[in-house]
């Protein structure tokens, strides 16, 4: 552990790599691996990705990769070296272009044309590019369409045609998963109340009237600085991807006063792929400062959105994020295992009173408690009760604890003038 930090300490600050990008031949494997361990835990595809890149590096990286981060983590990356070796890893494309005949965008490229590894200068074109707004032609929106077309982004059936609407200055169509009833609208709308004003219902889903969608600021800069980092490690031939789920939403079914009607939110699509508490400690790293809120959301993404003073982050209870012991089971209603282990635990002894705790999807925590039911001869479990109470005790990956701990003393680092 301490070795790991003197490993940092030994780095210049590692912000300033983002903005000078060394030629690759002044980088040797060794000081690619320091400067990406300057960065926090790395994932061990980007270590095996540099032992692709300096062959002659290979003892020093690994001796490096004992010393600092262990033996497991350097047999994992030699055990991915073999795949990437073979190309089946470099050759990867992004998602192909959808066909976007029905949204046409001033800025979208050829139909039908699937994006390409780009040469320098447009990777260079796209870092020198400051947007300062979300629509148009040079706006937030149409940046992260020109990233997706050199292979950093990609972007569901949903978010993809929602950026063409902005960079067109469109209202933003979101279509519906489910068709809705007038109840169920009359009722989203009394419970979400004023902020749903902008949403207009359409025979295929909702018209959301937007001319700014806050959080695309924040995914350009989180962007920005993963393809700095791509270019400073040598910019390989794969490139660092960033998945956009959910983005803009009608949401009016849901009655939620949900930052997704506001274009304050966005889904980011980890969950499933490689499901790992790593993709959220890479986001954390480069996050811009602020106030960090951690809660538990759907189970198939992570949310993030922008709120007063900083940022929202939606876990799953799935993986290693939110504890999936302590997830109240879709699959077995209003049970969890921590049910399982209290009854275990309890044996004979059935004179005492259980308690469990749990987290109940898109609420967060509660708690429960039973009884013996001599009656029954089983366990008679009260309702969960939502305690309010921070799920954070819940983070299943010390890894990501620490993470979160470590943005955070940033940001008050960043708060002090
Ligand atoms: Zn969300």
């Amino acid at each position: 552990m301490g070795e790991l930090q003197q490993e940092r300490d030994r780095q210049s600050d590692p912000a300033a790599h983002g903005h000078a990008a060394p030629q690759a031949a002044e980088v040797g494997g060794e000081l690619a691996t320091r400067r990406l361990l300057a960065f926090g835990h790395p994932q061990p595809r980007q270590v095996a990705r540099i032992l692709l890149q300096f062959p002659d590096d290979r003892l020093a990286i690994i001796a490096l990769l004992h010393r600092t981060l262990g033996n497991g983590f350097a047999t994992e990356v030699l055990s991915i070296l073999p795949e990437l070796e073979a190309g089946a890893d470099a050759g990867k494309a992004p998602d192909p272009l959808v066909t976007m005949a029905e949204t046409p965008i001033s800025s979208a490229p050829p139909q039908g044309v699937a994006p390409v590894a780009a040469p320098d200068q447009d990777v260079a074109d796209l870092r020198a590019w400051k947007p300062t707004q979300t629509g148009g032609d040079r706006g937030y929106a149409a940046w992260l369409l020109r990233a997706r077309q050199l292979g950093f982004l990609s972007a569901t059936g949903r978010s993809l045609p929602e950026l063409g609407d902005f960079v067109a200055g469109r209202m933003i169509h979101s279509p519906n998963e489910q068709p809705l009833t007038q109840e169920d609208e009359d009722a989203g709308r009394k419970a979400g109340g004023h902020k749903l004003d902008k949403v207009h219902r359409t025979p295929t889903g909702y018209d959301v009237d937007l001319k700014e969608a806050p959080i695309l600021a924040t995914i350009v800069t989180i962007l920005s600085a993963r393809i700095g980092e791509w270019a400073t490690n040598g910019g390989g031939k794969r490139r660092p991807l960033l998945r956009l789920g959910d983005f803009v939403r009608g949401d009016v079914g849901f009655g939620a006063k949900s930052p997704h009607n506001e274009g304050a939110a966005i889904d980011l699509d980890f969950v499933g792929q490689k499901n790992s508490a790593q993709d959220v400690i890479d986001i954390l790293r480069v996050l811009p400062p602020g106030r960090l809120e951690v809660f538990s959301d759907n189970n198939d993404a992570l949310h993030l959105d922008r709120r007063p003073g900083g940022f929202g982050l939606g876990l799953p209870s799935k993986g290693d994020y939110l504890s999936p012991r302590h997830a109240i089971n879709p699959d077995r209603p209003w049970r969890n295992a921590e049910q399982d282990r209290v009854e275990r635990e309890a044996g004979d002894d059935h004179g005492k009173t259980l308690h469990a705790n749990g987290l109940v999807l898109y609420k967060g925590t509660a708690t429960a408690s039973a009884t013996w039911d001599a009656s029954r001869s089983r366990w008679e479990w009260s309702k969960w009760v939502l305690t309010g109470a921070s799920v954070e005790p819940y983070l299943a990956s010390p890894a990501l604890h620490a993470a979160i701990a470590d943005y955070r003393a940033r940001s008050a680092a960043a708060r002090k003038p």
